[in-house]
């Protein structure tokens, strides 16, 4: 099967490019990725993390050596607030 890239459309504009797993992933905005998102996953995907691709100005950088999607940098920090 080709792989193909879908664009991720929200309102009418194309925000970005979702593509099938290769070499060349990119962030969800469309730049190139440099990072990789570090949230530890739970329950049918414990063990993992989320692994999303992230550009440097997506990524939220939450420990010296540890990124975060915008999603669950979210959480975290709810998670922290509530706590
Ligand atoms: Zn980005
Ligand atoms: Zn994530």
């Amino acid at each position: 099967m080709p792989s193909r890239s879908t664009p991720i459309v929200i309102d009418g504009q194309v925000v970005g490019i979702a593509c099938s797993r290769g070499p060349d992933r990119r962030c969800k905005c469309g730049r190139r990725m440099t990072r990789l998102c570090d949230f530890a996953l739970s329950g049918k995907k414990a063990g993992k993390t989320c692994d999303a691709p992230l550009c440097d100005s997506c990524a939220v950088r939450v420990g010296p050596d540890r990124d975060l999607c915008g999603a669950h940098a979210a959480h975290e920090k709810k998670t922290a607030e509530g706590a």
